[in-house]
């Protein structure tokens, strides 16, 4: 097949936070020696900027600061300064204040934002800047000649379920670039891509959570606008990581959400069940009593903090954001370094362009940057909770006493599927959460409420190397445990003719949270973009 060729100076793919701060970045240190901005292209496989944005989100300014100062006071924006904070600890049926919040969740001086507003907003600062900016393309594929990255391929459009053309298919474009910089967020398909052609890897694997997060709409006057809670304890088991979070936004409304940690050893551990639990407190049902869900969204996020982050720099690339793991899991921020790093990213590229440096400066930039400083004290934060809360809140405790050290240099970490333990092992599942439709939703019902939509009529986008494992080896050894990681129903066990289990999948449910295509114990599913413009719709 012939496909559409196009030469661009620099790729970036993803337009979250660290892919637009870096194109505007670039393209106002371009612009200060009179050089073009148009020869930067930025892929987003969302439909709109912003659609995939989903975060808590309260936001520490640094970032921005550098690269927007004015933003506190545009209206556009809508940042709003976080007012007071607090830690509720959370037992079945009881909640306290506690009596300190801890350092890393004060949040003074942060502004709560909706991350798609702030991708918006971004967005049409580089558009002015002279970026070209193509949503509802996903990048599909790396072109690599050897180990050196020659460019990309974008998505196919128009091809039906079958695998052939339609009507109206449209080849992907082959781009060819001499500097591709991912910026996939968490889980990115083509950063795996790249880390497993060049073999890539950090000290310890990476880890994640899953956020499940509605909006809630409260009777006026319930929750203070600015107001900034987290939440620990119930409903999550003792050896599991996580937390809520409560965030008072403008218009009576809140943001309310879990995180839970990736990596359970039980495998009909069901984060959107759990999420859907934490609102049957009775703290959590008194604040939403007489209160409507207006939206719903799901997202992983990396965990694994410093000792997890990969190569960041080669031949022709580069890893910002997310996709490399530059998350302060301590503080659940990730939005400033995101920024940070794709504005040290344009400077790396900058030099490289003008001839006054090389794209590997940028692992040095990090290094010498204040997302070190932030990153190195809480290294091994998340690793010290692999035997539970308490004693993960012991090693904390330590480690900040000890500059990040705490036990060990180096706190290992083991992939969170690995933990998983076969059924046989386990008690029965616990029950599920019945949905009322008022508190509780099921997880279609949900989705609805994220504004998702796929083209019906095309390839399954969640690439599986053996059903046979599916509906053999794991209905017996993990009882299929997709069916329970996954937010949006994507995946469900149905009765086949035979009247044994079989796999049945709902790809257009997909909210592109990258959850199965990390926990599947046995590491067959691969996550790969649907035609773009697919996907979740998220507005806050
Ligand atoms: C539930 C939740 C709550 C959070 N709360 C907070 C918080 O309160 N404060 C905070 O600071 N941080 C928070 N974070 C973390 C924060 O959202 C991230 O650190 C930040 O968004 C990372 O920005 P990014 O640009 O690297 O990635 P993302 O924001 O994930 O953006 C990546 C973009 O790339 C696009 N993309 C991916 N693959 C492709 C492809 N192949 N082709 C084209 N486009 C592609 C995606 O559609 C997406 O738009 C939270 C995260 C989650 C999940």
């Amino acid at each position: 097949m012939t496909r559409p060729q196009l030469e661009a100076e620099v790729v970036i793919v993803g337009a979250g936070p660290a892919g637009l701060a870096c194109a505007l970045h670039l393209a106002r240190l371009l612009a200060a020696r009179q050089l073009p901005a148009d020869n930067i292209f930025l892929l987003e496989k969302a439909r709109a900027l912003g659609a995939h944005q989903l975060s808590g989100a309260v936001m520490d300014p640094r970032g921005l600061a550098e690269l927007e100062p004015e933003f506190a006071t545009d209206a556009a924006l809508g940042a709003v300064p976080v007012s007071e904070d607090a830690l509720l600890l959370m037992a079945a049926g009881r909640a306290a204040r506690s009596p300190i919040t801890p350092p890393p969740l004060h949040n003074h001086g942060n502004s709560i934002v909706a991350l798609s507003r702030l991708a918006q907003w971004l967005g049409a600062k580089v558009e002015a800047a002279g970026v070209n900016i193509f949503t509802a393309v996903a990048g599909r594929e790396l072109l690599f000649e050897g180990a050196h990255l020659t460019g990309l391929r974008t998505d196919d459009k128009g091809i039906g379920r079958d695998g052939q053309p339609k009507s109206n298919f449209e080849p992907g474009t082959d781009i060819r670039a001499p500097i591709v910089v991912l910026a996939e967020g968490p889980r990115g398909s083509l950063t795996r891509e790249l880390t497993s052609h060049l073999g890539l890897r950090g000290e310890n694997p990476q880890v994640y959570s899953l956020g499940v997060k509605e909006i809630w709409e409260l009777p006026a006057g319930r929750f203070p606008t600015g107001r900034v809670l987290h939440t620990l304890g119930w409903p999550l088991a003792p050896h599991l990581y996580g937390g809520g979070w409560i965030y008072g936004l403008d218009h009576n409304q809140v943001s309310i959400g879990l995180m839970t940690g990736l990596e359970s050893i039980d495998p009909a551990t069901d984060p959107h069940d759990l999420f859907q639990q934490f609102k049957t407190h009775p703290w959590m049902r008194r604040l939403l009593a007489g209160g409507e869900m207006l939206k719903f969204g799901a997202k992983t996020t990396p965990m694994g903090g410093w000792h997890a982050i990969p190569p960041t720099a080669g031949d022709g690339w580069l890893v910002i954001g997310d996709a490399a793991g530059f998350v302060n899991s301590q503080r659940l921020k990730g939005i400033h370094l995101a920024i940070k790093s794709g504005m040290l990213a344009a400077e790396s590229i900058f030099g490289t362009i003008t001839g006054e440096g090389r794209l590997q400066d940028y692992p040095d930039r990090i290094a010498a940057s204040w997302i070190r400083e932030e990153l190195w004290p809480v290294r091994n934060f998340h690793q010290g909770f692999a035997g539970g809360l308490v004693p993960g809140l012991m090693h904390a405790g330590l480690q900040m006493l000890t500059g990040g050290r705490g036990l060990h240099a180096r706190y290992q970490a083991q992939p969170g599927h690995e933990r998983m333990l076969p059924i046989a092992q386990l008690g029965p599942a616990p029950p599920r959460t019945a949905a009322d439709n008022v508190l509780t939703f099921d997880k279609v019902t949900d989705v609805f409420h994220s504004g998702t939509r796929h083209e019906e009529d095309q390839p399954n986008h969640l690439l599986i190397a053996d059903t046979d494992i599916c509906n053999g080896r794991c209905v017996r050894e993990f009882g299929n445990p997709c069916q329970f990681f996954c937010p949006a129903q994507v995946y469900e066990m149905v009765c086949g003719d035979d009247g044994a289990p079989r796999l049945h999948l709902n790809p257009s449910n997909c909210v592109h949270c990258k959850t199965c295509d990390i926990m599947d114990p046995y590491q067959i599913i691969t996550w790969v973009p649907p035609e773009g413009g697919g996907g979740p719709n998220y507005t806050g």
